[in-house]
């Protein structure tokens, strides 16, 4: 022990303070420059080696800290913020939003517990998601770190309030019918895991066919609900996509709503792309059923462009969510005054107890911009995927897989005489090459047996420009294959 009690504080705040201000700078000029980088690049297996040497036990200066940082980890970045990137359903993030989560994590409070400002602004968010999906002013909601926490929290809550209520005592009884819940089979994968971890297991899951849109049949979903009900099964809830991550469908929620109502069961909506584009004239009508679903989860750090990580769940019936989470422990009790007052606990309504303050950034970019303004990059994104469409269908060297639904454009690379095999691998090396000359980012997925070039735009830095750039690639490295 030495005589000096430590602390993880700098001796030298001016030192701190300097080597803070160099990020910042560094970090704006990143940003204002990111589109002349490459997208993407591999990291060298010097630096893959890098990441294996063991923990340190003595600490290091901190500008030297900062160099690793810049030397191994800022220039193998996943490309998602680069207007260029168009792999995965990924947001691209903002400047003031980067900074919003310095400010939250100086502050660094719990935003579950205790009477203080990140639990008013975190309350606040919930009532601003509601009024931005038109959803009832007196349902509730939680941030959480993503859809698959909010899929996950809206199953529990179905579960709970469908098969019996006395389900978090006794858990769910062998005895009973087998609980069912329904989604088509282009519904993500979260979900089934969520059944499976809420205790259900995935022959409760029935993935109901989709027709030629990717959108659920639901003449068959009908009959498969019917057909349970007379084998002694127990439907309990239907799972509607608004945008589903392999070519951006949107079910007909209407009339799942409809079949939800006529035979009893919870109607969840998995919105995690799509929820948001409720806020374009293009699109209120095709989800205006978010307004009246059971539960909806939704990711703001897709078409929100918050850094990760964020996504919320909004519920209709306020005492469900509650009924399915609350706990009273003696330390967690709320009190009328001090610093247990205020708002009551958000470990009431969902798993985790600890909580960063993630909805800073999101009132910051809110109130930034306005929602306005992201209405009209949602409709941007959208408008550039049609462009990219209609590049498509003009080009004899293009086919066109799947309708084009929201932002995600499925097309492969054709030419005379080519067989559907040869034709696979050509498209799969055009990903490849694309993405290794940092060029650009799509991804793949197989539609119809067909290996397809999949891009979506959630991005509110793409361009025009960055579409013509990428057929343009596309079409000279398939030519040269
Ligand atoms: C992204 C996505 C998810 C998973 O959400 P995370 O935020 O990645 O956990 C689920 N469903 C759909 C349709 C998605 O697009």
């Amino acid at each position: 022990m030495t005589d000096k009690e430590l602390t993880l504080d700098p001796e030298q705040w001016s030192e701190m303070r300097r080597l803070g201000h160099q990020m910042v700078d560094d970090m704006m000029n990143y940003l204002e420059n990111v589109s002349n980088t490459p997208v993407w690049k591999s990291m060298p297996d010097k630096t893959k080696k890098y990441f294996e040497q063991s923990v340190p036990l003595d600490g290091s200066n901190v500008e030297d800290v900062y160099e690793e940082f810049k030397e191994n980890i800022l220039p193998f970045t996943q490309g998602n913020i680069h207007p260029k990137y168009f792999a995965w359903i990924q947001g691209s993030g903002t400047p003031l939003t980067a900074l919003a989560d310095f400010l939250a994590s100086t502050m660094n409070p719990n935003a579950s517990i205790g009477d203080h400002a990140a639990r008013y602004v975190d309350s606040q968010i919930i009532e601003w998601m509601k009024q931005i999906l038109n959803f009832p002013s007196d349902g509730s909601g939680i941030i959480l770190s993503g859809s698959s926490m909010a899929n996950i929290t809206a199953l529990t809550v179905a579960r709970n309030q469908k098969i019996n209520e006395n389900i978090r005592k006794e858990g769910i009884k062998l005895t009973e019918e087998l609980p069912i819940i329904y989604c088509s089979t282009e519904t993500h994968n979260c979900i089934q895991k969520a059944v499976e971890i809420i205790g259900l297991g995935s022959n409760s899951l029935r993935r109901i066919e989709v027709n030629s849109n990717y959108c659920i049949d639901v003449q068959k979903l009908k009959k498969q609900i019917e057909f349970d009900i007379e084998s002694g099964l127990r439907p309990i809830c239907i799972i509607g996509n608004a945008g589903t991550v392999n070519t951006g469908a949107i079910d007909p929620l209407e009339e799942m709503l409809e079949i939800s109502r006529k035979y009893d069961l919870w109607f969840h909506i998995d919105g995690a792309y799509g929820a948001l584009a409720k806020l374009s004239d293009l699109y209120c009508n095709s989800l205006k059923a978010i307004e009246l679903a059971d539960s909806v989860a939704f990711d703001l750090h897709k078409w929100l462009h918050v850094p990760y990580d964020v996504g919320c769940v909004l519920f209709k019936d306020k005492k469900a969510h509650h009924d399915s989470f609350v706990v009273t422990q003696n330390y967690l009790q709320q009190k009328t005054r001090g610093l247990s007052g205020g708002i009551e606990t958000t470990n009431n309504y969902g798993f985790e107890l600890s909580r960063g303050f993630k909805a800073l950034k999101v009132w910051m970019t809110l109130k930034e911009h306005g929602v306005q303004k992201f209405a009209k990059l949602i409709e941007q994104n959208i408008y550039q995927a049609k462009y990219l469409e209609k590049l498509v269908l003009l080009n004899t060297n293009l086919e066109l897989v799947a309708p084009v639904s929201l932002s995600i454009v499925c097309f492969r690379y054709t030419r005379v005489s080519v067989s559907d095999n040869e034709l696979n691998e050509i498209n799969k090396e055009i990903v490849i090459l694309l993405q290794e000359k940092g060029l650009a980012a799509p991804s793949s997925t197989f539609l119809l047996g067909k290996y397809v070039i999949r891009v979506c735009i959630v991005n509110h830095r793409t361009t025009l420009g960055d579409i013509e750039k990428l057929i343009e690639n596309i079409i000279s490295i398939g030519n040269q294959l």
